[in-house]
């Protein structure tokens, strides 16, 4: 225990391999971050060189995560479970939440160990509140939901917001992208919420798209963008909040200028009934 009243599990083997991009090392390069190798800093500036949009519409997801972390925050609910977390950066999910309740508890979730040895240096400071990350896959769900950590930290009879931010489009056809969120959405109760993004090529040429994924292709993980039909599918039985699934910066943008953005990649939030 560590005075949050929440257990911290011990701290990872840590292999960074900083020869091989990494997606949150990329993105944290994009957001203008610093926990970046120069394998990272070549890969996203070859990202960079295929689709110039891309640092912006890296923030324009962020300020995403921002507003609606908020909004469900605002909507009553005080626990989040944030997978695919990044890199700590400003406006972190607990600390959006936080404002709105301070009593917030969050789960924070990622594979890549860099992501975790970050968290943890964050929330060793005084205003963590009661967060908690943990090194753990998506792509295994089970695991995720009984860890006991997680049980212990969040209350699965009461509604959770489930947030799978810019994370979904490193999970490929083959890993059953729709299964793994239908496992995570069917473990929470009623009024829960999920908040998403996802990288779509529906904007951009075909052959951008194809560059752009070849950068992964060297990458520690793959990028698959979909159309928006497929992104649909993880929404199925849920009740989508206005605007419904829109570009990502169209979700209830605070100024008609940050609407205007270019970004690949729709964007959601959803309440389970
Ligand atoms: N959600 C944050 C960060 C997005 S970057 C935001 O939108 O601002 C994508 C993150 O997903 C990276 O931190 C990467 O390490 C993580 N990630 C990629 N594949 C993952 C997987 N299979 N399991 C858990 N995390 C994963």
């Amino acid at each position: 225990m560590d005075g949050t009243g929440l257990a911290q599990e011990p701290p990872p083997a840590t292999d960074l391999r900083p020869e091989i991009p990494h997606p949150a090392r990329i993105y944290d390069y994009f957001l203008g971050g610093k926990d970046n190798f120069p394998a990272d800093r070549a890969a996203a500036e070859q990202i960079i060189a295929i689709a110039p949009g891309i640092p912006e519409a890296a923030k324009a997801n962020r300020a995403f995560l921002q507003r609606a972390v908020r909004f469900v925050a605002e909507q009553g609910v005080d626990q989040f479970l944030d997978i695919g977390t990044g890199i700590p950066t400003e406006g972190n999910t607990h600390e959006v939440a936080q404002q709105v309740d301070p009593q917030v508890r969050v789960v924070y979730v990622d594979n890549d160990p860099i992501v975790l040895a970050h968290a943890r240096a964050l929330m060793a400071g005084p205003s963590h509140g009661r967060t908690l990350a943990l090194q753990a896959d998506l792509r295994d769900p089970a695991a995720i939901l009984a860890d006991q950590q997680v049980r212990e930290a969040l209350d699965f009879d009461r509604p959770i917001a489930l947030m799978l931010i810019a994370v979904l489009h490193f999970i490929d056809e083959e890993q059953d992208p729709y299964g793994i969120v239908k496992t995570l959405l069917d473990a929470l109760a009623p009024g829960s919420f999920l908040i998403m993004s996802h990288g779509t090529g529906d904007f951009g040429d075909p052959a951008q798209t194809e560059a752009g994924k070849e950068v992964y292709r060297r990458a520690a993980a793959q990028a698959t963008p979909r159309p928006r039909a497929q992104i649909e599918r993880f929404l199925e039985g849920l009740e989508l909040v206005e605007p419904g699934l829109v570009v990502i910066p169209q979700w209830r943008p605070e100024s008609a200028g940050a609407a205007d953005v270019w970004a690949p990649g729709y964007a959601v939030v959803a309440r389970k009934r």
